[in-house]
């Protein structure tokens, strides 16, 4: 549902090209993912501040689970909006220990009594470190890097009606992933990763180093890579040639990198 990094990409007050570019696959909004599990499952990955624009531009009806990737406020801060999904069921919000306090203490307002009127979100908070079941999903919680801050990344799995399972996961905002952690992603078909620009950055994949990720994930399952989290400093076409060139030196083939872009659909 969204693309982009923290500031979002137009950047406010920023006069690069990027910013002023007329393609719509160079306007980012902050990073979101919405799931559509064959049971009917509905799944969003982090409420920035844009999930009411995402929601609304994504036609979403209901909302079963929300993960968490962490509680920075590009990711989080949009999660009022859940209060119109949560009118019948209340939403089931999944993250790591720090993101559920972080929950607690930013959005204290939903759990004090004496507030009445104005509406509030009706939201169940899990703390998870480990695999749990959601009908026919399995969702694993992936820790990862995000500087020194400790953030999840997701995989899904889904057994199909005819009983074969598809794997997939989406992992932004992260500037290094453990040993143990690839090996649990070798067999994802799908992988949704941050990226951010060319040059480094302390807490973030740059393009270069999302590559050699994917590098160390590929696998003949591994067929398609979405870059996502993108800054200001790169069009979208650019970023697709830049990624084609790298896996063509690098000899890997089965498996395309891209530029997500707002609105983007993946059938898997
Ligand atoms: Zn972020
Ligand atoms: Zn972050």
């Amino acid at each position: 549902m969204g693309s982009g990094t923290s500031g979002g990409v137009p950047v406010i007050g920023c006069d690069c090209p990027v910013c002023n570019s007329a393609c719509e696959r160079d306007k980012r909004m902050r990073s979101s993912l919405y799931i559509k599990g064959n049971n009917g499952e509905r799944v969003v990955i982090d409420t920035g501040p844009e999930f009411r624009l995402q929601a609304l531009r994504a036609g979403i009806k209901y909302v079963d689970l929300v993960l968490l990737t962490h509680s920075h406020a590009d990711h989080l801060h949009g999660l009022d909006d859940l209060r119109q999904l949560s009118r019948i069921n209340p939403v089931q919000v999944y993250g790591n220990e720090q993101s559920i306090n972080d929950i607690r203490e930013r959005f204290a307002y939903i759990w004090r009594k004496t507030q009445k009127g104005g509406g509030k979100p009706r939201i169940d908070l899990h703390t998870v470190n480990e695999a749990f079941s959601f009908e026919n999903l399995v969702i694993m919680p992936v820790p990862v890097k995000h500087g020194n801050m400790d953030v999840l990344g997701w995989m899904l799995r889904e057994t199909t009606y005819t009983g074969r399972s598809v794997e997939a996961a989406y992992i932004t905002d992260c500037s290094f992933i453990g040993y143990t952690e690839i090996a649990l992603l070798k067999n994802i078909s799908c992988l949704v990763l941050g990226a951010l620009r060319m040059r480094r950055h302390e807490t973030h994949f740059s393009f270069d180093e999302a590559l050699e990720t994917v590098k160390r994930i590929a696998s003949p399952a591994l067929t398609r890579v979405f870059f996502t989290h993108i800054a200001d400093e790169h069009f979208y076409t650019e970023i697709n040639e830049y990624c084609s060139r790298w896996l063509e030196r690098n000899g890997i083939y089965q498996t395309t990198v891209q530029s997500a872009y707002d609105g983007l659909e993946i059938d898997i």
